[in-house]
């Protein structure tokens, strides 16, 4: 391979296929391999509810991953409105329940988003609603909840819109000649060379293999998550709902077509079998208690996927590897920060710069290179 813009894409998921269309936007001929095929089953993306929620998550996460996920949700309806089929994409807020023996958690849910507001106040406060506020917003749980939070910026997307759209826009680059799609074929790092030198600064290699990348990095580590998506036209619920749970972080995020998906399950085993009965009865029922609707919905898929994680739950992007660049870790908020993600690659492709990934915190490991770089990420000469 001699083309200066020849690039390699390993993993056609969420990541690899965002990247490889802005590359071939950049003029780039791109061969991308992906382990399995094009309807991307083989990747966290296709199970994901790819809720874009950056305050909400602030409970569980750190702040570069909220000023990341603030970044996405700003970014997304640009990077949708540039693919011809439609993906369904709302910012009507995220609202969040709990039922009285959960007050205790709720509170501390609350506390910890005001601490987040407080570090950074720019990004929106939690709105405490009570019973009329709540059925102002959804009038079907009328009575149901006393006291909620609203957070009316946060969004969502349709994942499996998303990914085809891009796969679509894909293929138009594939009819064109600037796209080799290797579907089925699972490769590693080494398994490329090039037979001319590298110029400085030029990567040719992008590594968006999520898990698929464990074996060449070894913090690598899955985490379990579940899904159960139902038809329900019974719940009238217009936005992302997230009812506080003693054991994980639970929500219900209605997509078009009377749609729900009630999810996720975090369980801290790499396992891909299918859904538990016990995750089963326990999204089932919490979504049964936030809306006895449910209980006439009909279940059209139960999902489970692992979430590509790094031993600290936070994204990188590894640039130890002259003309590698690895793009992993995006564990349960790769919808969210994946604009991020993305502008910051692109950002040192353009021009070697880390500028965007230093001021939203992204972990940048290497080039090695002590004097300039500190804790992973570069420090402006
Ligand atoms: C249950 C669940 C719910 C989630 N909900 C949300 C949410 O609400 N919001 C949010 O922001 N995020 C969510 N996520 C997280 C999100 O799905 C992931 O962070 C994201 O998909 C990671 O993107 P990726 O491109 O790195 O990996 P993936 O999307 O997993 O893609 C990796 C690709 O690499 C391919 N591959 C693997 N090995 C090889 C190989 N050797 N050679 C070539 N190709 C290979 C795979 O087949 C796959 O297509 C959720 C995830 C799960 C599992």
């Amino acid at each position: 391979m001699t083309h200066a813009k020849h690039t390699v894409i390993l993993g056609a998921g969420l990541m690899g296929r965002l990247m490889s269309l802005a590359l071939l936007e950049r003029g780039h001929h791109v061969d991308l391999y992906d382990a399995q095929g094009s309807d991307a089953q083989g990747s966290a993306a296709a199970v994901a509810a790819a809720m874009l929620a950056p305050m909400a998550e602030s409970a569980i996460t750190e702040m570069s991953v909220v000023q990341m996920g603030r970044y996405g949700l700003q970014r997304w309806p640009e990077l949708l409105a540039r693919l011809k089929e439609p993906v369904f994409f709302q910012q009507k807020g995220t609202l969040i329940l709990w039922h009285s023996a959960d007050a205790h958690e709720a509170q501390r849910f609350h506390q910890l988003m005001e601490q987040t507001h407080a570090r950074e106040p720019s990004l929106e406060k939690p709105q405490v609603l009570d019973a009329r506020a709540i059925e102002s917003l959804e009038p079907s749980l009328s009575q149901r909840f006393q006291k909620g939070l609203y957070l009316p910026s946060e969004g969502q997307l349709d994942n499996a819109q998303l990914l085809k759209a891009l796969g679509s826009a894909l293929y138009l680059y594939e009819a064109q000649g600037a796209l080799s799609l290797h579907w089925h074929e699972p490769k590693a790092l080494g398994d490329f060379t090039w037979d001319a030198p590298s110029q400085e600064g030029l990567v040719r290699l992008f590594d968006c293999r999520g898990l698929g990348a464990k074996t060449q990095w070894s913090e690598l580590r899955g985490v379990r998550g579940e899904v159960i998506r139902l038809h329900a036209p019974g719940v009238q619920l217009s936005r992302p709902t997230r009812l506080i749970h003693p054991r994980y972080p639970l929500y219900i995020a209605p997509k078009e077509n009377d749609l729900y998906v009630i999810g996720a399950t975090e369980i801290e085993v790499e396992d891909s079998s299918p859904t538990s009965v016990r995750s089963t009865l326990e999204l089932l029922s919490a979504a049964y208690s936030l809306h006895p609707a449910f209980a006439e919905g009909r279940i059209v898929q139960m999902n489970t996927q692992n979430r590509p994680t790094l031993t600290d739950n936070l994204p990188c992007m590894d640039l130890t590897h002259p003309s590698t660049m690895k793009l992993n870790g995006l564990y349960r908020h790769g919808f969210l920060i994946a604009p991020a993600l993305l502008d910051c690659a692109l950002e040192w492709v353009d021009s070697q710069s880390l500028k965007l990934s230093q001021s939203l915190g992204l972990k940048v490991l290497g080039p090695s290179d002590p004097p300039t770089f500190m804790h992973g990420v570069r420090r402006e000469a």
